[in-house]
């Protein structure tokens, strides 16, 4: 079963829309696109959503792994688990949803047109 979430953060300037936390494609680093336009944006450790253990039901704690990655801990179950490994890959989600993201070209893997 995947633990893959949906989960979003503020809402964007550009389009006024539901950003979505997704996994960028650098790996454990995240970003909040906007789900009109795709647009990415930083995403700060308070902005991610308030959830709750899986297990015990508590609040988890926001919190940065060993390399300075957001993650959820629950001190109860002392597990954690990064927000990456929650949230979808950006490819994933803006592309099967048919948004053409206008990355600009600068890492040259960008070909949406
Ligand atoms: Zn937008
Ligand atoms: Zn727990």
């Amino acid at each position: 079963m995947s633990i893959k979430k949906n989960l979003y953060g503020t809402r964007s300037r550009c389009c006024s829309s539901k950003s979505l936390i997704v996994q960028s494609r650098t790996g454990g680093f995240i970003t909040q696109n906007c789900e009109s336009c795709g647009t990415p944006r930083r995403i700060t450790i308070q902005q991610l959503p308030s959830l709750p253990c899986r297990h015990c039901g508590c609040e988890l704690r926001k919190t940065r792994d060993r390399r300075g990655n957001y993650a959820y801990s629950c001190l109860t179950c002392s597990l954690s688990v990064r927000v990456a490994d929650l949230v979808p890959k950006w490819q994933e989600h803006f592309e099967e949803c048919g948004v053409g993201v206008g990355v600009d070209s600068a890492t040259g893997s960008s070909n949406a047109w």
